[in-house]
């Protein structure tokens, strides 16, 4: 077996944190592959060490003084190798960062450093091999991620290893700058990585115990979902619920390796499982609900509709024209609704109007603002009748007016428009309608 770990920033955010890691990479010699991101917060108020490199490459790019911003990153890091008593010192790797700084070298070359030096620092308190990953993770001329380039380079370094630590984040463009991924790019190193040793798990480590049901802004202390597959997980990220970078999703999925969330605090913890497909129900039916805010439904009204050929397509083209993406377009016989968000419809509104009219000539066209889109997903609707029912009922109970719905064919998910003001109180309905 083996088992690619990649741990993120509240991980490693100090030597106790550091121990923890240690621990869990000791306990289970499967976990040979470490993918470290950069120290994040100790506290709720603290800078993390990607932010604070951001902030001073800022002032070397504009020539103000940065001794003492990167004096306080440096101290980041003794803090935590004194803190473990390691025989260590990074005073090279910064006087070459000083230099490459006041040499203009880059922003996301200054931001890859987080990471680098968290490699150092960690395999050296682990006893693996460091790799550099600007020499093995590589991204095309455009900036493109090249993944097959990328994959050979890395499978045949990793192939004749028993360990490694390789730093989240960057790689390196053809003509050897350092580029980093988006933020949180970290999950994509640890992806391509367990895609490149063939890993049977991938196991990102962070700190809760998985995913959850929903949000626990809006419900308290929500559940944790078990297992998930790659879909429900794409449907709900699409409404806003962030757990991994998206694109660390694509390697690992298509080399068929699940991803197993974990939570360093609490490793016993059985965390999220995310899968192609499983055989396992989910525990309450719904997987997981999810909504954004700030929607605006057109809806559009024209007699005998329906017989018209191409009038869907006229309606979509004002949007198209216009430059607006549509989110949902729930129908009826005589009416198509066209859900668009809000911030993007209204300074193009009247431009849109005037050519839906000019091109479908309907009888009216009325606007509703200020919807909630609320997605709840699962597998286990499919196989299990009068989910609908529950949704619908629980919602009627609480007096929340159901303004839209729209049910996707895949039969995976029902999206449900509420207005804005009842947007937290759906949710809480909805979840405890299906989870005791
Ligand atoms: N350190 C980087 C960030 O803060 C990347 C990561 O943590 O995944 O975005």
């Amino acid at each position: 077996m083996i088992k690619v770990v990649k741990f993120g920033g509240s991980s490693l955010a100090n030597a106790d944190q550091f121990r923890k890691v240690k621990d869990i990479i000791k306990s289970d010699a499967d976990r040979r592959f470490v993918v470290p991101s950069a120290p994040g917060k100790r506290f709720s108020a603290d800078t993390k060490v990607t932010d604070m490199l951001y902030a001073c490459y800022n002032l070397a790019e504009s020539d103000s003084d940065f001794d003492d911003a990167l004096k306080a990153i440096s101290d980041r890091y003794s803090e935590i190798i004194n803190g473990l008593g390691l025989n260590l010192t990074l005073a090279a790797e910064f006087d070459q960062i000083r230099k490459d700084f006041a040499a203009h070298a880059g922003v996301e070359y200054a931001a890859s450093r987080g990471e680098y030096l968290n490699g150092i620092v960690l395999a050296a308190y682990l006893g693996f091999e460091f790799l550099d990953s600007a020499e093995y993770v590589f991204f095309r001329e455009d900036g493109t991620f090249d993944a097959d380039k990328t994959n050979e380079a890395l499978s045949s370094k990793l192939r004749g290893m028993k360990n490694a630590v390789i730093p989240g984040f960057y790689g390196s463009l053809p003509d050897g700058r350092v580029k980093t991924f988006s933020r949180g790019g970290s999950d994509i190193t640890g992806s391509i990585v367990a895609r490149a040793v063939q890993a049977n798990l991938y196991e990102n480590w962070t700190d809760v115990s998985g995913c959850l049901v929903t949000d626990p802004r809006i419900v308290d202390s929500p559940k944790v979902i078990d297992v998930i597959t790659y879909r429900e997980l794409r449907e709900l990220a699409y409404m806003g619920f962030n757990v991994l970078h998206e694109d660390a999703i694509f390697p690992v999925r298509t080399a068929g390796i699940p991803i197993n969330i974990k939570n360093t605090n609490a490793p016993k913890d059985p965390g999220t499982l995310i899968v192609e497909s499983t055989s396992r129900k989910p525990a309450f039916t719904i997987t997981g609900v999810a909504g954004k805010k700030g929607f605006t439904a057109i809806n559009i009204e024209k007699d005998m509709m329906n017989a018209e050929i191409g009038f869907g397509r006229r309606i979509l083209q004002a949007f198209e024209d216009n430059g607006i993406n549509f989110e949902h377009m729930p129908s009826g016989i005589d009416t198509m609704t066209v859900v668009v968000h809000q911030s993007e419809f209204e300074q193009k509104e009247q431009t849109v109007l005037a050519e839906i009219r000019k091109l479908t000539n309907p009888d009216s066209i009325d606007i509703s603002t200020d919807i909630a889109l609320i997605a709840v997903v699962g597998r286990g609707m499919r196989s299990n009748r009068g989910v609908a029912a529950k949704i619908f009922g629980a919602l009627d109970r609480a007096s929340i007016n159901v303004r839209m719905i729209d049910q996707g064919s895949s039969e995976l998910n029902i999206i449900i428009g509420v207005s804005n003001n009842d947007f937290e109180d759906a949710i809480n309905v909805i979840y405890h309608a299906f989870v005791q």
